[in-house]
Order: structure tokens, then C-alpha cells, then sequence
């Protein structure tokens, strides 16, 4: 096993520069297994899963358990993190809870998230409600050390979380391409918050599969590459990476103690990503202010146009589709409304400081993105 970093994630576990997300490995106990194992050799001593990836939890605890009869166990053991959907009544939650144990063969568990806080009930759920009274018996039970919670929500709504001072750890959408969320995750760090950054490979951009512009834009680093080493400069507590096989893992295991401040070949690398995406992008480029909001019809008019921005200005096109056309699909973890709900009203138009003809830019971005209909890829 290799000699590998830990980082203080929240008040109670030290955890590897990597966590293992367990959904993908869930077509097999075998797969698992295998990637269980690569992750241990590896290095990594952090384990995500949850009761909605299918039978990933139980085979995780399989797993774990084999290998530790194989002389197979991270020092200080694995540290485990589980989620709860938010809404539960006491009863059911604490039915859930000891189902969650039961499947990973735990009579306990290191971290507990609230999977999904993406709207604002959840949070009341979590902080003044049945959550919150679940979690204090959780605690009082001996079955969890700490609480956290994972969101696809709004930057205000996982700012009102974290101010709450009721959760020890988040998981958040952290990316290279996508750093909105950065600085209140610098700021949960410094209040010594866990950070969990949910899959730079695949959230981040479909980083694993880059078109030939992103690959060409990044030597002579491979696009995924820089950005796990974005988030680890930034100080991340851990990246979670989803494997469907050992392979899967091989830059991890390269990078997996990867914690020292960017060089300056990447600082280059990134800042001519940035001046190569403005250029393509010309006119065009939404600087993300928000300004232009609120739109009298909901257009979320800075998301629609940060796929725009990522689709011309970085090729992530296979990425950029895939979230277009999820709007609407996918309940409270994504955007209800895409560019065709824009009435042309023109009530944005004076508020955009970067005078962008915002109702065309939507048009063009409805062209270039609408496909057919793709299912949710997690939840
Ligand atoms: S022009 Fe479209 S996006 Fe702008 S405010 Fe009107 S409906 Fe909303
Ligand atoms: S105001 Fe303009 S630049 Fe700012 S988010 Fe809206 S469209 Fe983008």
C-alpha cells in the first residue's frame, strides 16, 4: 500500500487526498471488490456511498470485509461516509439508519450526509426538524461521529447550511471549470469544515473523455489532471473519484499526495485555458454575475449560459448536453426550466453589464444543446 496524505475532514476523520464514490463500482460484488482493493493499494482510506446507488452499500461492506480477512485495512481503518435523503420522519429515518449499518456491516459509521440539501426544506429538516432530532440519536446511539451534507442547490441555500454551524463536512461542485462555489468553500475550510468535492472527473466536465481542443488546450497536462490538481492546491479536504474498474484509479494513484501549491507551468496552463475560452467565446462569454436576474419568466439565464460558455469556449459539448438536457428532469437536484422558457420580454437586456443580447444567446444555446432526453446519472 502506498504511504499516503491525510487530511482533517471536519472534527473526526483523517481521510485520503481521494475518496472512493462507490456508485459506479455497483454493477458487480466482483467489481467492487477490485476497486476496492486498487483503492486501498493506492492508498485511499476513504469510502462515499449511499442507500440509492443500488447495491453498492452492502457490496462495500462485502468487500471491506474480505479484505480485511486478506490482511487488507487502511491504518486507523476505513472512514466511511453514508447519506440519508432528506424528509424522513423519526421512526423511518431511524429504520433507515440501522438498514445503512446493516448493509456495510458497521455498528457504526464515521460520517453521516444529508444527501441532497438542495432546497430550502431540506435544511430546515435537517437543522429543526425530525433531521435534526434523527441525527442527535444517531450521535447519542454511537452509530455516527459527524453529520454533513451533500447539495446541488443554490450558493446562498449551502451558505445559509454552513453558517448553521450544524454540519461538520459538505460535499459541494467544486471544478476547474466551474468555481463558483470556491470561496465558500474556502471559507467552511477555514471554520474547519470538511470539503468534499463531488466528482471532479465527471461533474467537473467529463473530464475523462475530453474532446481533442480541451486536450490540445491543456499539454502537457491531461485536462483531468489539471483539474484535480486544481481543487488539491486549493486545499480540498478530498476529491471523490467514481471507479467502475481498478484502472479507473491510475491517476489517482499518481496523485494521490499532489497537496503543494500549483507550479508555474500550471499556472500557465490554466490561465491560457481561461484566454483561449474568451477568445472563442469573443462577445458571447457570460461572466456569471448574475446580474441579470430575476427573470420575470425563471430563466435560470446564467446557468443556460454556462453551459454556453463551456460548450464553445472549452468544447465540453458531450458535458454541456448532457446537463441541457437534463433540465427539468431531474427534480430538485438540476434547473426546472431550459432556454426555451425565455419570452424575449427584453427585461434582462439593460441589466447585463456586458451588454449581452441575452434572449439570442439562450436561442443558440437551446440549438446547439437540445438532444434527446437523457436519464439522471445520480441522486
Ligand atoms: S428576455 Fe428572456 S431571459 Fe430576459 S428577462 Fe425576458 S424572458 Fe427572461
Ligand atoms: S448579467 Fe450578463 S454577464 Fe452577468 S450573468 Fe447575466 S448574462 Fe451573464
Amino acid at each position: 500500500m502506498k504511504e499516503a496524505m491525510r487530511r482533517p475532514l471536519g472534527s473526526n476523520s483523517l481521510v485520503s487526498l481521494f475518496t472512493l464514490g462507490s456508485m459506479r463500482a455497483a454493477s458487480s460484488q466482483e467489481a467492487m471488490y477490485s476497486v476496492v482493493k486498487e483503492a486501498f493499494q493506492a492508498g485511499i482510506n476513504h469510502l462515499e456511498t449511499a442507500p440509492t446507488y443500488g447495491p453498492a452499500e452492502s457490496f462495500l461492506g462485502s468487500s471491506i470485509k474480505r479484505l480485511e480477512q486478506e490482511g487488507m485495512k487502511p491504518e486507523g481503518g476505513w472512514v466511511i461516509t453514508s447519506k440519508i435523503l432528506p424528509g424522513a420522519e423519526i421512526k423511518e429515518g431511524q429504520r433507515q439508519i440501522k438498514k445503512i449499518l446493516a448493509r456495510l456491516g458497521k455498528s457504526k459509521i464515521d460520517n453521516l450526509a444529508v444527501h441532497g440539501l438542495n432546497l430550502q426544506e431540506h435544511l430546515n429538516w435537517a437543522i429543526n426538524g425530525d433531521g435534526a432530532e434523527l441525527f442527535k440519536w444517531a450521535k447519542q446511539e454511537n452509530m455516527v461521529n459527524q453529520i454533513g451534507f451533500s447539495s446541488h442547490g443554490k450558493t446562498s441555500l449551502i451558505k445559509e447550511a454552513l453558517s448553521s454551524h450544524f454540519f461538520q463536512f459538505c460535499s459541494l461542485h467544486l471544478h476547474l471549470f466551474d468555481q463558483e462555489r470556491l470561496p465558500i468553500a474556502r471559507e467552511a475550510l477555514r471554520e474547519g469544515i470538511g470539503v468534499m468535492a463531488i466528482s471532479p472527473a465527471d461533474k467537473g466536465g467529463r473530464l475523462y473523455e475530453p474532446s481533442q481542443t480541451l486536450l490540445n488546450d491543456c499539454e502537457p497536462f491531461h485536462p483531468l489532471e489539471l483539474a484535480y490538481r486544481f481543487l488539491l492546491a486549493e486545499g480540498i479536504t478530498t476529491l471523490t473519484v467514481g471507479a467502475s474498474k481498478p484502472s479507473d484509479l491510475n491517476l489517482v494513484k499518481r496523485l494521490i499526495n499532489s497537496a503543494n501549491p500549483l507550479n508555474p507551468l500550471e499556472n500557465e496552463v490554466i490561465e491560457r485555458l481561461k484566454s483561449k475560452a474568451e477568445k472563442r467565446l469573443g462577445e458571447n462569454l457570460c461572466k456569471q454575475c448574475k446580474k441579470c436576474l430575476p427573470c420575470p419568466n425563471n430563466v435560470p439565464i446564467p446557468e443556460l449560459l454556462r453551459l454556453h460558455n463551456l460548450a464553445v469556449g472549452y468544447e465540453l459539448v458531450t458535458f454541456a448536453k448532457e446537463r441541457y438536457n437534463l433540465i427539468g428532469r431531474a427534480g430538485h437536484w438540476w434547473e426546472q426550466l431550459n432556454s426555451t422558457a425565455c419570452k424575449k420580454c427584453g427585461d434582462c437586456l439593460p441589466r447585463c453589464p456586458e451588454h449581452l443580447s441575452i434572449p439570442d444567446l439562450l436561442e443558440e444555446t437551446h440549438k446547439q444543446l437540445v438532444d434527446s432526453p437523457k436519464r439522471r446519472l445520480w441522486g
